[in-house]
């Protein structure tokens, strides 16, 4: 056997996963298709100007926060510095902004202050979404354990009432406890996180959004992004973990129903006890499987749908005074569904990192990184005139000229492919409507585990490091090792 446990793919998931086990003394691998590390975490210069490939913040990097959790583990918590974003965001509305505070209860009486009809409404809810959320992550707890699995631990009211969070929208669920349209479209400030309308999107996976930015806060890393996935590697090799990059892996050898290696497309072979892929589903059960699984992963994709990719234009701009915030959502309508449908114009995401991080342009200039969400399974664009009307909205957002000329570079979903290899450019892995997660087969071979926003677990950074760390706790488990929280 050469290795313990070989990882696929090093983005976030992968990394918590290879993390855990190198820490634990698993004999571990990396192998990464691309000539760097992390995938969506990846940053890149152009001009003088440092620009983080996807993200725009990250929860969970605080103090006893899951990605401190495993800079920690790894030594290398000193390595990556972040700073936490006030306000998480601020949503502009056609007549009002609306900045979303740190705390529950400082966005509560917030909410209360503009909403006064609303107030027993606003508090029911967040009372409710608090609930949900403690009960959500005891379930992550337990299933980081597998005591879920084993039948122990958890059998409380509280499962039910995920469960109906599970199955219903996040539309209905809102409706439940508020009505004024302008309210219900502030709370639904965060949607195009997922590519999904209040009425498509599942209850569970909102809540859990939201409200780990509140509990988990949300942050911005010094430098960029790569910083983490670079300090994760550095660690785990000094646990002796191993990582090879601009290798894909090609294949994952079965012997009969179980994994037991990996083929690189380099024609190197390794055998292992176990095998995690932290890349796309499609890929790892088409792909780099086939055979009856080929069919297996159709029919997920099928059924579940994946989740919504992006039209990406980062710029660097001189001469903008005092952007209003560094994570900024802009509506031009509070008809949220109808922007959706499409039948309005799109909702644009702004992001200026420079705001907490002043060292990723030249003195005095700005990173202005927009986020525009698109199918990527039907998607064609005129990459030129959709930047140009995207930098005309956010110059009226931001109160300044962004006009082409500062242009840098734009992405769009098969550009996300290309670098990371999601299907169709999906940012987060699986369409998140309601009941998504009991569709997905994500246990059909022995030794194999997901590991990544293709798992279960939902999309984002801090869901994907959940989910490799869950992988790594139930490999950890079979060895008769201590799991990490
Ligand atoms: C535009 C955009 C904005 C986003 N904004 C946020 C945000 O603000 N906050 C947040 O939390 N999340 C955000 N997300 C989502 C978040 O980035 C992802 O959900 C998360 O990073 C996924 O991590 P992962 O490990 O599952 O997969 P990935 O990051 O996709 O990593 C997969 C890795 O596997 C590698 N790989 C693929 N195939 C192979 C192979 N055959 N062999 C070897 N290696 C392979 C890839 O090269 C890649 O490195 C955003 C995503 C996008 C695209």
């Amino acid at each position: 056997m050469d290795y313990d446990a070989i990882v696929i793919g090093s983005g976030m998931g992968g990394l918590a996963s290879a993390s855990v086990l190198a820490a634990r003394g698993l004999k571990t691998l990396i192998v990464e298709r691309n000539p760097t590390h992390g995938g969506y975490l990846a940053s890149f210069r152009r001009g003088g100007y440092l620009f983080d490939s996807s993200i725009d913040c990250i929860a969970g990097a605080g103090p006893g926060g899951l990605i401190t959790k495993l800079l920690d583990l790894n030594g290398a918590v000193d390595s990556v510095k972040f700073v936490p974003i006030e306000p998480v965001r601020l949503s502009i509305f056609p007549d009002f902004q609306i900045p979303v505070d740190s705390t529950t209860e400082a966005y509560e009486d917030r909410l209360k202050r503009l909403f006064p009809h609303e107030s027993a409404g606003i508090a029911a809810l967040i009372k409710s979404m608090e609930r949900m959320f403690s009960a959500m992550m005891l379930v992550t707890e337990l299933s980081q354990h597998n005591f879920l699995n084993s039948g122990g631990g958890f059998n409380s009211g509280a499962a039910s009432e995920i469960a109906r969070l599970q199955d219903i929208s996040y539309g209905e669920f809102l409706r439940g406890y508020v009505n004024d349209s302008r309210l219900v479209a502030a709370l639904s400030d965060r949607c195009p996180f997922t590519g999904l309308p209040p009425t498509g999107v599942s209850a569970l996976t909102m809540v859990t959004l939201i409200m780990s930015y509140f509990h988990f806060g949300a942050y911005r890393a010094i430098g960029g992004t790569q910083r983490v996935a670079d300090a994760l590697v550095k660690g785990i090799r000094q646990k002796g973990g191993a990582a090879i990059t601009g290798a894909a892996a090609r294949r994952i050898i079965l012997d009969g129903a179980r994994a037991v290696g990996v083929v690189l497309d380099n024609g190197a072979q390794y055998q292992a006890k176990y095998i995690i892929s932290g890349c796309d589903y499609y890929h790892t059960f088409h792909g780099l499987i086939g055979g009856e699984y080929a069919a297996l992963a159709g029919e997920a994709i099928e059924r579940v749908g994946v989740s919504t990719s992006f039209f990406i234009v980062y710029a660097g701009v001189s001469g903008l005074a005092g952007p209003p915030a560094s994570s900024i959502g802009y509506f031009p309508s509070y008809d949220i569904e109808e922007i959706f449908a499409g039948g309005i114009d799109s909702t644009i995401g702004i992001t200026v990192a420079t705001v907490e991080d002043p060292g990723r342009a030249p003195a005095g200039g700005h990173t202005v990184v927009l986020h525009e969400m698109v199918n990527g399974e039907k998607f064609t664009i005129d990459r030129r005139r959709a930047a140009e009307i995207a930098l005309k909205k956010t110059g009226c957002v931001l109160s300044c000229e962004l006009s082409l000329p500062k242009l840098i570079e734009t992405a769009i979903p098969s550009t996300l492919t290309y670098y990371t290899g999601n299907r169709a450019g999906a940012a987060f892995g699986w369409r998140q409507g309601p009941g998504y997660r009991g569709k997905i087969p994500i246990n059909a071979i022995e030794n194999l585990y997901m590991a990544g926003h293709w798992d279960d677990m939902g999309g984002g950074v801090l869901a994907a490091a959940h989910s490799g760390v869950r992988a790594a706790n139930r490999i950890l488990q079979r060895e008769g090792l201590a799991s990490i929280d």
